[in-house]
């Protein structure tokens, strides 16, 4: 494994391997990786000769006051994980080679750096009405791995729905030649979504932190149980969170179709139910799909 930290060098690999006709798979995180990174990590194992993780917290995607300065890291714990991950992979998988990019913020965003990606109205819902540089952030960021790296298949997580629909489109719209998989939700036991910043909690916001997931769950029941409407879910699923945390505050609760980020009033075919929650000061998000 080769552990490469400039963008010219990783260029330079990403063109030389090219030249061999190696297909490349990545997987951007922004470390302080658990099992949901690991399992994009395996997947992409699976479907190309060269396996890239890059490790980037990406400070244009945090608002000023937001977490980017207490934003976990260990990055001699990822890289430890990436290898272990990769090699009880290598029986089963299709690749051979395997490269962290672990890229500098100055080299990432030189001193006047000036130009943004923006996908323009799927980035004003949900997350993006609460965080309004966050899409331009990442949009921009994956844009530049895209360019940095040429992957022909790229791993995300489904954790990030909105993220996921806006990256899709932004693949479209640029005519990216690459294929992005979205991979499922990695839980906790108890069910909460593994995160990074579950490491922010105590033992109390650690129990309580799985409201999102009980409140997901009964929504889930109650659409299996033939309920439709979306306000009545809601209204069970702010009891169920308020019931399992005290103090949560919940940022919104959202009904949305799965692809297009679209409102919807009845649960139907592809409904995502989608949320955010304050826990303990710990903004959560998670979603399900419902129909
Ligand atoms: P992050 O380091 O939080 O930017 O996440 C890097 C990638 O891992 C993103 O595509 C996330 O959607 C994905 N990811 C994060 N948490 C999970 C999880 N619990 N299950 C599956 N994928 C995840």
């Amino acid at each position: 494994m080769q552990t490469i930290r400039s963008i010219k060098k990783m260029q330079a690999a990403a063109r030389q391997l090219a030249h061999k006709g190696k297909t490349i798979a990545v997987v951007p995180t922004m470390g302080y990786l658990h099992e949901g990174h690991l399992s994009l990590v395996r997947k992409a194992a699976k479907a190309a000769d060269v396996v890239v993780v890059t490790i980037f917290a990406n400070p244009t995607q945090f608002g000023p006051k937001e977490d980017f300065k207490k934003y976990p890291r260990d990055e001699k714990g990822d890289v430890k994980k990436i290898k272990a991950a990769l090699k009880a992979a290598t029986a089963a998988s299709a690749f051979k080679q395997s490269i962290i990019f672990i890229p500098k913020v100055d080299d990432v965003y030189p001193d006047e750096f000036q130009t943004w990606v923006t996908v323009e109205k799927l980035t004003k819902k949900l997350e993006g009405a609460k965080r309004p540089e966050h899409f331009r952030g990442v949009t921009t960021i994956v844009t530049k791995l895209f360019n940095i790296i040429r992957p022909d298949v790229a791993f995300f997580g489904q954790k990030d729905f909105q993220q996921a629909v806006v990256l899709k489109q932004m693949v479209r719209d640029l005519g990216f030649p690459v294929k992005l998989v979205i991979a499922p939700i990695v839980r906790e036991a108890d069910g909460l979504a593994m995160s990074s910043r579950n490491a922010y909690f105590d033992e109390k916001g650690r129990w309580e932190a799985v409201c999102l997931y009980y409140a997901l769950r009964s929504a889930k029941e109650m659409a299996k149980a033939g309920v439709t409407d979306c306000k009545k879910v809601e209204k069970e699923m702010r009891a169920v969170i308020k019931a399992t945390c005290r103090t949560a505050k919940i940022d919104y609760i959202a009904f949305t179709d799965n692809n297009t980020l679209a409102p919807r009033k009845k649960i139907e075919q592809n409904t995502v139910c989608s949320l955010s929650v304050r826990v303990h000061s710990v903004r959560l998000i998670d979603n399900m799909k419902l129909g």
